[in-house]
């Protein structure tokens, strides 16, 4: 099942088309697409057996995130060995550095966003999750069925603000407005033939800067949701991004960085494609 934000309404997508969901559970489910989360199992039961129709066209500029209001975000630094390599850390072991993007920096699949001044702001392409189930302290062995479904984030990050002060300052530098878009879909996992080996690329103005796979991760999306849940419960809606492949701007030599007019396409096989247009301050 592929479902959308489309003009914050919670839809279904069924190739070029579009249902919406509340209309067509004759407003028995939610159009808020973050409230779906909350009932995940009965929209999944009322999405199996429904008569869907024929649906709408509808235009890519209209979709939002699909999770565009969660109680919690959090995001894994160093979860590719490459990656961790580039940017001179050592690979962790035990838990992964994990921080929060603020949701305000949350939107959706296609946008312009605006470079911060005086700033280096860089890419990393992530294969997202968004949780279905409650999850505190469960197994990895049971860490999938509480994933509603995965889709495409951008983790754009200010390097200059990331870097200073005595400690790195990971959670604001990620957050700066438009640094979290996410799309186009979700996708949940039994679409996939292997939902822990997903491809996942980012271009710059056509260049291709970073490829990867999901089976490459330290800790792997289920791992992840143990882990994590060993700490604090996740609730449904909330989103993880998992970390980035090797190939961001900070570990090229000379370094490189986001100019106002390039286009970043970010995209994962399977589920659909970013793409961000950075303008000047
Ligand atoms: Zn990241």
């Amino acid at each position: 099942m592929r479902i959308a934000n489309l003009s914050g309404r919670l839809s279904l997508i069924s190739g070029e088309r579009a249902v919406d969901v509340h209309e067509a559970s004759h407003r028995r489910l939610p159009s808020d697409p973050q409230a779906v989360y909350e009932r995940w199992d009965e929209f999944r039961a009322w999405a199996a057996d429904a008569d869907l129709g024929a649906g709408r066209p509808f235009a890519p500029a209209d979709l939002g995130a699909p999770a565009p209001n969660p109680r919690q975000l959090l995001a894994i630094g160093l979860n590719y060995r490459e990656h961790a390599d580039e940017a001179g850390y050592t690979v962790p072991e035990g838990m992964p550095p994990v921080f929060t993007k603020f949701s305000s920096s949350i939107t959706g699949p296609v946008t312009d966003v605006v470079l911060p001044e005086g700033g280096h702001t860089d890419w990393e392409v992530e294969l997202v999750v968004v949780v279905g189930r409650p999850a505190h302290r469960v197994a990895e062995a049971d860490a999938w069925s509480h994933v509603a479904g995965l889709t495409v984030g951008q983790d754009l990050s200010e390097r200059v603000l990331q870097m200073s002060g005595p400690a790195p300052q990971f959670s604001l530098a990620k957050s700066y407005p438009g640094f979290s878009p996410m799309g186009p879909v979700l996708v949940t996992p039994d679409e996939f033939d292997d939902p822990d080996d997903l491809e996942l690329t980012c271009s710059v103005n056509g260049e291709q800067v970073q490829r990867g796979s999901t089976s490459r991760l330290i800790f792997s999306v289920p791992a992840l949701i143990a882990k994590l849940s060993q700490v604090l419960p996740l609730h449904p809606g909330d989103v993880v991004y998992t970390g980035t492949p090797a190939g961001v701007g900070l570990g090229r030599t000379p370094q490189r960085w986001l100019r106002p007019g390039d286009e970043l396409v970010s995209s994962i096989r399977g589920i659909g494609e970013l793409r961000q247009r950075l303008l000047a301050a």
